[in-house]
C-alpha cells in the first residue's frame, strides 16, 4: 500500500486534519491577448468545502480545470498534496485519479453501462480487480441512489441520475479532491435538489471540494469559504453568511443582486 495514502472513512472519503491540500499561488494564465487568470491565490485545506461563484467569462471554469491540469499556467504555482503538478505521463494521470473532476454536462462514457462508467478508472489507472472494482462501484452507485441503474447504458438515465453517476464515477478513484463545475447547471429543475444532496452529503462526509456554482443554498448549508471570482480576478474570499449578507466589493453586490 502506497504509504501517502489516507486515512479512509467507511464511505471511503479521504479524511484529513485541516492541512493545506490544493495550495494555488500567483497564478497566470493568458489565452492570447485575453489574462483569463490574474494572480490567483488561495488555499483549500483538507476537508474544506469551497464554493466558486462570480459572472459567466470571469474565469472559473479555467481555474478548475487548471488544477487538473487541464489547462496549463504561464506563471505560478498549484500544488496539491505539496507536490506540483506533473507535466505528463503516469505522474500526471495519477494527478488526474487524485483530483476528482465533475463537469456540467456528465461526459459519462457513453457506450459503456454505468456499471463500466464507474469501474473502468480503478482497474485501469488504480488496478484494482474487477471483482474488487464491482463491489466497490454498487456501494458508491447505492450511495448516490443509483444502484438500481447500474447494468443501463447512460442516454437510459435522466440528466440528474448521469450526474450522479458521475459523482460515483470520481469517488471510485478515491481522489483526494473532488472538482464540480456546475455540476446542477444542464440539469432541469426538478433534478436539482437529487444531485445538490449527494453533494451536500459528501461535504459532510469531510470530502475536500472545489464546487463552481450558483446554488446559493448549496453553498450556504455546504461551504466552509465562498470565493467571489470577477474578471481573472478573486475580488472576495469569505464566509458564505459573510459573503451573502455583506457582500464588500460592487461588482459581488452587481452579482449578487441578480441571481438572489
Ligand atoms: P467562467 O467559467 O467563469 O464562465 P471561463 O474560465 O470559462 O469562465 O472563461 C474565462 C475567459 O476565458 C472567457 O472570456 C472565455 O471566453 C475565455 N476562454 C475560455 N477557454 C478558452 C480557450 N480555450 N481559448 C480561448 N479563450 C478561452
Ligand atoms: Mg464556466
Amino acid at each position: 500500500l502506497d504509504d501517502e495514502q489516507d486515512a479512509l472513512t467507511e464511505s471511503g472519503i479521504s479524511v484529513g486534519r485541516g492541512e493545506p491540500l490544493v495550495v494555488i499561488k500567483d497564478v497566470n494564465k493568458h489565452f492570447g491577448e485575453l489574462h483569463v487568470l490574474k494572480d490567483i491565490n488561495t488555499t483549500v485545506n483538507r476537508g474544506e468545502v469551497v464554493v466558486v461563484i462570480g459572472p459567466s467569462g470571469s474565469g472559473k471554469s479555467t481555474l478548475c480545470r487548471a488544477v487538473n491540469r487541464l489547462e496549463t499556467i504561464d506563471s505560478g504555482t498549484i500544488t496539491i498534496d505539496g507536490k506540483p503538478l506533473p507535466e505528463e505521463g503516469k505522474a500526471l494521470a495519477r494527478l488526474r485519479s487524485d483530483v476528482g473532476m465533475v463537469f456540467q454536462s456528465f461526459n459519462l462514457f457513453a457506450h459503456k453501462t454505468v456499471l463500466e462508467n464507474v469501474t473502468l478508472g480503478p482497474i485501469k489507472v488504480r488496478g484494482l480487480k474487477r471483482a474488487e472494482a464491482d463491489k466497490r462501484a454498487m456501494e458508491l452507485l447505492d450511495r448516490v441512489g443509483v444502484a438500481n441503474q447500474a447494468k443501463k447504458m447512460p442516454n437510459q438515465l435522466s440528466g440528474g441520475q448521469q450526474q450522479r453517476v458521475a459523482i460515483a464515477r470520481s469517488l471510485a478513484m478515491n481522489p483526494k479532491v473532488i472538482l464540480m463545475d456546475e455540476p446542477t447547471s444542464a440539469l432541469d429543475p426538478e433534478m436539482i435538489n437529487e444531485v445538490l444532496d449527494v453533494m451536500i452529503g459528501l461535504a459532510q462526509d469531510g470530502m475536500t471540494m472545489i464546487v463552481v456554482t450558483h446554488e446559493m443554498g448549496f453553498a450556504r448549508k455546504a461551504a466552509d469559504r465562498v470565493l467571489f471570482m470577477a474578471d481573472g480576478q478573486v475580488l472576495e474570499e469569505a464566509a458564505p453568511e459573510d459573503f451573502f449578507t455583506n457582500p464588500r466589493t460592487d461588482r459581488a453586490k452587481d452579482f449578487l443582486s441578480k441571481i438572489l
